[in-house]
């Protein structure tokens, strides 16, 4: 080989070595780009989700206002007569002021419901688990919530066997049974039943509320278990609710790693199932 040709060649493996390194660095800059995209997607979709996050939000905040504001303008408007006089007699006022009472109650219900709302969500709710005798959870809301059904004149049994224990949080429970019967009891109609049976089943109880009350609708029943959502026949019989305690139920029964299902006809009845196990492994 002459010197040319060793020169060429010389530059022939160095143009090879550069080649090579281009096609490294070309390389390398496809696979930056490719992650760009990837972080850019991710970005994207967070930025959707907190989007989403930001619009429930302000849902929220919008439809309890507006739930406040009822009772709120109520509250104004026996206040104004009052303050002007305006009742026929001492009887009408007495009347008004109860309606005040009333509304007042009504705000106070739905603010701690907003409250619970947002501490179950938040995840700042904290959950004791011990041993519950769920008969004796049952009796004691018993007194209370019959003399509800007496008042409307419906009957009211709860059948549990006594020596029935699961692991559960105690307050929860109650507030969770205190729902779905006082819900029975509030949406069925003078002279119906409210039953509440215990089941022991394999590993876990059930416990069935039941009413032959007004039922839900078909077409309403995928919304029952959302924030403020209320059934159009619970709304036409003027009763007072947030839409709020079966959104609530629902979390203490999955926190407990149970399991709410609900059968339901309008007219005939409705009966909530709730089923949780003995040991739970969120303790
Ligand atoms: P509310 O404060 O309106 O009672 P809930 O969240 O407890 O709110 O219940 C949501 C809706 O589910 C009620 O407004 C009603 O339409 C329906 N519902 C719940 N329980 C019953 C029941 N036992 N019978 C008929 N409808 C019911």
């Amino acid at each position: 080989m002459n010197e040319l040709e060793l020169k060429i060649k010389e530059l022939e493996d160095k143009l090879s070595t550069s080649k090579l390194e281009v096609e490294r660095v070309m390389e390398e800059q496809h696979e930056a780009a490719k992650l760009l995209i990837r972080r850019d997607l991710a970005l994207s979709r967070a930025n959707e989700q907190l989007q989403a996050l930001d619009e429930a939000k302000s849902d929220f905040i919008s439809v309890a206002a507006h739930q406040l504001r009822t009772p709120l303008s109520a509250i104004k408007w026996i206040i104004h007569m009052l303050e002007h006089d305006e009742f026929k007699d001492a009887s009408e006022r007495v009347d008004f002021i109860k309606k005040a009472s009333q509304s007042t109650d009504r705000m106070i219900g739905l603010v701690n419901d907003l409250l619970e709302v947002d501490h179950i969500q938040s995840g700042k709710d904290k959950f004791i688990f011990s041993n519950v005798n769920i008969a004796d959870l049952l009796n004691s809301l018993y007194s209370e919530l019959n003399e509800l059904a007496d008042n409307r004149n419906i009957s009211f049994k709860i059948n549990a066997p006594a020596s029935l224990e699961i692991k559960g949080d105690v307050t929860k429970l109650r507030a969770l049974f205190q729902n779905l019967i006082e819900n029975s009891i509030k949406y069925t109609l003078p002279g119906g039943f409210v039953s509440v049976d215990v089941v022991e089943e394999g590993e876990g109880i059930k416990i069935i509320v039941k009413d032959n009350g007004i039922g839900i609708p078909d077409n309403q029943k995928i919304n029952i278990f959302s924030k403020f959502f209320r059934a159009q026949n619970a709304l036409k019989l003027e009763t007072v609710g947030s839409g709020l305690g079966l959104f609530i139920a629902k979390q203490i029964v999955d926190r407990h790693g149970g399991k709410m299902a609900f059968e339901s006809k309008v007219g005939q009845g409705t009966t909530f199932i709730v089923g949780l196990p003995k040991k739970t492994d969120t303790q």
